[in-house]
């Protein structure tokens, strides 16, 4: 997932070896949801291998700052791009505490 620079969070917790950890794998990408007309956004998540889905079928989408929680036992399109305990400590340092919303410094 692209690495961005947000509020940092204090959680302590520690990622699992025995889990796969969606936010270290290749498929998960971070995008823009724009809110009404302006230049306001907020971010989200997705898988574009299409794992993520609903009930019934659409594509599920989740919010972004809560990426570090969302694990799975296994996944067949699994990439990992890294350690995984290494790289969900990282990421739960940048990750925003809310879901935030961004501007366009254009
Ligand atoms: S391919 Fe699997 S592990 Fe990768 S983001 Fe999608 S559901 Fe998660």
């Amino acid at each position: 997932m692209t690495k961005e620079v947000y509020t940092t969070t204090t959680s302590q917790k520690t990622a699992s070896p025995h889990k796969v950890y969606c936010a270290n794998c290749s498929h998960c990408k971070l995008l823009r949801s724009p809110l009404g007309s302006g230049n306001q956004y907020q971010l989200r998540v997705r898988c574009d291998a299409g794992k993520w889905r609903k009930k019934l079928g659409d594509e599920k989408v989740y919010k972004y700052f809560t990426i570090a929680r969302r694990s799975i036992e296994s996944c067949d399109a699994y990439e990992p791009m890294g350690d995984p305990k290494e790289y969900i400590r990282e990421l739960k340092k940048t990750l925003p505490i809310k879901d935030e919303v961004y501007n366009d410094l254009i």
